[in-house]
């Protein structure tokens, strides 16, 4: 077995949570070590390739989890540097001002969080900094107050999404370009990074263009002597001393062989699920259900939006290639005629054939799936789910991982979803456009976990939260976690934006307490 190594900081994970963070703090010259279970993204045209990614699942996990009636689960995510960033669709929003705040929800309350929204302010606006997110402020109407413009303007519309847009303006409603994290300069194509391309939303991108956490942090932060990062480095265990109120060791699985880490200080950034099975899996004599467990918090609450694709077909066609510019958050707080939150809608990807057997959906009689592909708008829509004590990550007895989960909250959701039908049905379409005929719907099912939150959340009260405001356990003096698992409540929009932003403010406490 290896000697123990010891690092100021280690920091387990690299994606939105855990790579901003190493990049945050690579500056202050402490020696800080990025433990990544997974290798870098191999850079090749299959990164691009839809049957590859979407119907294959090249690069997703090959893990098995389980859920609560014990059926195997074969979860959408990946394990690489840069975490689920190297593959998510860039769509970085801030949560609106409210979320912060108690809100009642149709299917029930949906808590405060311990922090402002003015307090996480200053830290969305070095967030979209540092992703160089593309957007225009103050054209969503729940866009929150901000201290700094959008970094980059927003990203323009195609034809077809244009005229959507517009038709959605006639109608009254407020439609917006969405702020987007890739390196797109519409006045200089040949000098553009970004090409704009039809594989971004759930692809990695293959000339790094998008502002994913190993472009725009991993890789910078390792440019700093003091940052080391190993790969293929699985942390198995937590142990603590005999207190229990340190972590005093890690224990990793690399390159067929065991090796041990020690760090003053210990950030777990695994994503939300892998986070709390992380510290479940560390149970010990001082922790019996495992760290920061004494609230029994750790592993509940999971939360992951209630999400879904919907596919509005048409006659007409739509050649989109990047798809993902527009969104509409007019009934995200509900309306006069139902005053509850129902979230928000934008847009995946440009979906192709491939795509669509992926999913599997209804087939619209005598439409190809290649054809339906070609008339589609490919509509996304959020709403927020509450957090539920029994929603929750547990471990089985070989160690593996449980995610039990009943959706709840439904009716917003369903009320959206009959918005956008309505509205489309309505619109008063370009010459050339016809109203739309067939909405083929797809909930997204238990294992995609995209939208991953919730499950060791912070607070101001150790009984019902594992974390305090400064994301440090409250029974471990040396723990801290970032990454989805922090929030209270999820909002209705995406949440790596947020995940950032809680990154750098974790940032800033931690190069306090380093001195
Ligand atoms: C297809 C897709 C599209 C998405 N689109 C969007 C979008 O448009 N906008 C948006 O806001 N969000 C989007 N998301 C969600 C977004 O990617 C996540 O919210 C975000 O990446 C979560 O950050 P995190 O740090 O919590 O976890 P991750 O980014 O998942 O990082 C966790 C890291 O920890 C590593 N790890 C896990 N366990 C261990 C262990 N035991 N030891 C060592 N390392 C470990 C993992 O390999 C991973 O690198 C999307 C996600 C997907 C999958
Ligand atoms: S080139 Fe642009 S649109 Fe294509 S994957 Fe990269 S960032 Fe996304």
């Amino acid at each position: 077995m290896a000697q123990a190594t010891h690092y100021d900081v280690i920091i387990i994970g690299t994606g939105a949570g855990g790579g901003t963070l190493a990049y945050k703090l690579a500056a202050s010259g402490k020696g800080i070590l990025l433990l990544e279970r997974g290798d870098y993204v191999p850079r090749e045209k299959d990164n691009w390739d839809t049957k590859a990614v979407n119907l294959k699942g090249k690069y997703q996990t090959k893990e098995v989890w389980w859920d609560k009636d014990g059926k195997p689960l074969h979860p959408h995510t990946n394990y690489y540097v840069g975490g689920n960033t190297k593959f998510y669709g860039a769509a970085l929003f801030r949560l609106r001002k409210e979320d912060f705040g108690e809100i009642k929800h149709y299917g029930g309350i949906s808590p405060a969080w311990p922090i402002s929204y003015e307090d996480m302010e200053p830290y969305y606006t070095q967030a979209e900094h540092l992703y160089q997110v593309h957007g225009l402020r103050g054209e969503d109407p729940t866009d929150p107050p901000a201290s700094a413009p959008c970094p980059y303007p927003p990203i323009s519309h195609e034809p077809r999404i244009q005229q959507l847009s517009d038709d959605f303006a006639r109608l009254g409603l407020k439609p917006f370009h969405v702020p987007l994290g890739v390196m797109l300069d519409e006045t200089n194509q040949q000098k553009s990074r970004c090409i704009r391309c039809d594989t971004c939303d759930g692809h990695p991108c293959l000339v790094d263009a998008k502002s994913d956490a190993q472009v725009v942090c991993v890789d910078p932060a390792l440019e700093h002597p003091n940052v080391t990062l190993l790969t293929n480095a699985y942390v198995s265990r937590l142990e603590t001393s005999t207190s229990g109120r340190e972590v005093t060791k890690l224990i990793v699985q690399r390159n067929g062989g065991t090796e041990e880490y020690s760090a003053n200080i210990v950030v777990v950034s695994c994503g939300a699920i892998n986070s709390a099975a992380l510290l479940l899996r560390s149970s010990n004599e001082k922790h019996p259900r495992g760290l920061a467990t004494g609230s029994d918090v750790v592993g509940r609450h999971y939360m992951g939006h209630v999400n879904a694709v919907m596919l509005a077909l048409s006659r007409c066609d739509n050649p989109t290639v990047f798809q993902k510019t527009l969104g509409v958050n007019d009934f995200y707080f509900g309306t006069k005629d139902w005053p509850y939150p129902m979230g928000h809608f934008s847009f995946v990807g440009k979906t192709d054939a491939n795509t669509l057997a992926s999913g599997a959906p209804a087939i619209v009689p005598n439409w190809t799936l290649d054809l339906m592909a070609k008339h589609s708008l490919d509509f996304w829509l959020t709403s927020e789910d509450l957090p539920e004590p029994n929603n929750r990550v547990t471990l089985n007895r070989n160690g593996e991982i449980v995610l039990s989960y009943e959706p709840n909250n439904l009716e917003g959701h369903l009320r959206l979803t009959e918005k956008l039908k309505s509205l489309l049905k309505h619109a008063d379409c370009h010459e050339g456009l016809i109203p739309m005929n067939f909405f083929v719907g797809q909930g997204i099912p238990l294992a995609g976990v995209a939208h991953q939150n919730g499950t060791i959340r912070f607070g101001r009260d150790p009984k019902s939260s594992a974390l305090d405001v400064n994301c440090k356990a409250y029974e471990l003096d040396n723990l801290y976690v970032v990454g989805g698992s922090f929030f209270p409540s999820s909002g209705a929009v995406n949440p790596a934006l947020t995940i950032i932003a809680n990154a750098l403010r974790v940032g800033d406490h931690l190069l306090e307490r380093l001195g």
